[in-house]
């Protein structure tokens, strides 16, 4: 038995380190690779992908894991739980015949080419008609990997294991309940002002701060770098090696400040997560949905608290005298936190974010279950984007033209965004209540205690627990809006309706 589980140990972590040279691959794409590399790198990465896919597929895995799990009394617990996540993940990849991957990895390069001309032209006609046949896909994905109620489940099961449909409507039903409501009472108040934000500040000082920044939250640059990239990410090459890229904008200094400590918030979980579990199940993240709750609590909570920039913002006036030495913490804290609606989803402001996610859940729900067709999409977006954040689409580029989710047949995700940010605000809560000098430790900017907990909470199971019970097991009750909801009434009425 003993053999059998190491014989899996070791055909898993080859998979890890298959993805792992994607990983780089993919990083290096983006923050390196000459232009011309290209179609090169495309074959590169296709290449490896297929090894990978042949290794998790392979019968000998098959046959092991089935071994395995027909004698599980005979492994402990953390190796039954590695057993039956693998089991169910094999059994899912095995559902795909290789005619529906094929078939899916053209489409997906067909979208993306005409998601781009798209982009350029401002035209969405052409794409419309491939993100068609990519929702016909996707119904057809669904049917393919099966579901009890909703086509939707199938889906969503891949990011986020065990969510529902039935649970994530009346999540997002509290959301146009109560979020919609108060977001409108904010938006009757006076505008706060923010313009000293889009002065000049220079990217390298910007860069310098996001160093110091990202050491401040207890991120390990032995085991880890920043760098550039057009769109900010974090990427994993195994224990040792978490990166993260940024972006700078020398009119906007919020964006690569929010961006590393976003980037940042991934990546603790990333560096926290057991390396001896390398490549199995527990030495993974538990969900997406959980993985964002790391990045959202350390930009918003953390991030975007007053308590944080008590320290901070010192050190921020350090970097940009001029800019900054007439503007107080206060008015600083207010413009960072300023809620006024925008038509693009990553330029918005923490309430409004949800609004542009149920737009989104929405509409993709109704898509896979059939009950909307892609012609409709430019007119129902246009609907919604009135109906709850009040603006009129002007067109395609801010519209269904910004987000590259689709194209790339990514079905499902953006409920985990939203999900991350209702984690956050409950797991943060708890933390306030179990850490009663935490507040004092942001003010003095110190959060390595916040980091200790969360290890401890989170990072160091891997997937041990589901996302689910996860929450149950440190908040004493499974995933409640209300959290949210509460830190969004406490900081906002402070901010909008007490302050002088
Ligand atoms: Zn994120």
């Amino acid at each position: 038995m003993t053999k059998k589980y190491q014989r899996y140990v070791h055909l898993l972590q080859k998979v890890a380190d298959l993805e792992a040279v994607q990983a780089l691959l993919g990083w290096d794409q983006e923050v390196n690779m000459p232009e011309a590399g290209a179609a090169s790198r495309a074959r590169q990465l296709a290449t490896v992908a297929g090894l990978s896919h042949e290794l998790s597929t392979s019968e000998e895995l098959g046959d092991l894991l089935d071994a395995l799990h027909a004698r599980g009394d005979q492994l402990g617990t953390a190796e039954r739980r590695n057993v039956e996540l693998s089991r169910r993940e094999y059994l899912r990849q095995r559902r795909y015949n290789r005619d529906f991957v094929e078939r899916h990895s053209r489409l997906c390069s067909e979208a993306y080419e005409k998601w781009l001309q798209g982009r350029t032209t401002n035209d969405s006609t052409a794409y419309l008609e491939v993100l068609d046949r990519m929702v016909q896909l996707k119904r057809e994905e669904a049917e393919l990997l099966g579901y009890t109620d909703h086509p939707y489940d199938a889906l969503l099961d891949l990011f986020e294991p065990e969510t529902t449909v039935a649970e994530l409507d009346p999540l997002f039903a509290e959301v146009r309940k109560k979020l919609v409501g108060f977001v409108a009472r904010i938006r009757e108040q006076a505008p706060i002002d923010q313009a000293f934000m889009q002065q000049k500040f220079a990217t390298d000082v910007q860069w310098d701060f996001s160093l110091l920044l990202l050491r401040g939250m207890g991120y390990d640059f032995a085991a880890g770098r920043q760098d550039l990239s057009p769109h900010p990410f974090t990427t994993t090459f195994g224990p040792g090696d978490i990166r993260v890229t940024t972006r700078a904008e020398e009119n906007n200094f919020a964006n690569m400040c929010w961006s590393s400590i976003h980037e940042g918030g991934h990546a603790l979980y990333e560096q926290g997560l057991p390396a001896k579990a390398y490549g199995l199940p527990l030495g993974k993240a538990a969900s997406l949905g959980i993985h964002e709750s790391q990045s959202r609590l350390w930009e918003n909570n953390v991030g975007r608290s007053k308590r944080f920039w008590e320290y901070w913002y010192l050190r921020l006036q350090e970097h940009f005298p001029r800019q900054l030495a007439r503007i107080s913490l206060h008015q600083f804290y207010r413009a960072i936190n300023r809620i006024e609606p925008s038509l693009i989803r990553t330029e918005s402001d923490e309430l409004h974010y949800h609004f542009h996610i149920l737009i989104r859940y929405e509409i993709e729900k109704q898509l896979i279950a059939g009950s909307l067709e892609v012609a409709q999409l430019p007119e129902v977006w246009a609907d919604r984007y009135r109906e709850y954040l009040g603006l009129e689409v002007p067109d395609a580029r801010r519209g269904i033209l910004q987000d590259i989710h689709w194209a790339y047949g990514s079905f499902r995700y953006f409920p985990t965004y939203s999900l991350g940010s209702f984690y956050a605000a409950q797991f943060f809560h708890r933390a306030q209540q179990e850490l009663p000098q935490l507040e004092r430790n942001l003010a003095a900017g110190s959060t390595g205690t916040l980091l200790v907990w969360l290890r401890e909470k989170i990072h160091r199971h891997g997937q041990h627990y589901s996302a689910s019970d996860l929450c149950q097991r440190i908040t004493g009750e499974k995933l409640n809006f209300q959290y949210f909801m509460s830190y969004a009434e406490k900081k906002y009425d402070e901010i909008y309706f007490k302050s002088l």
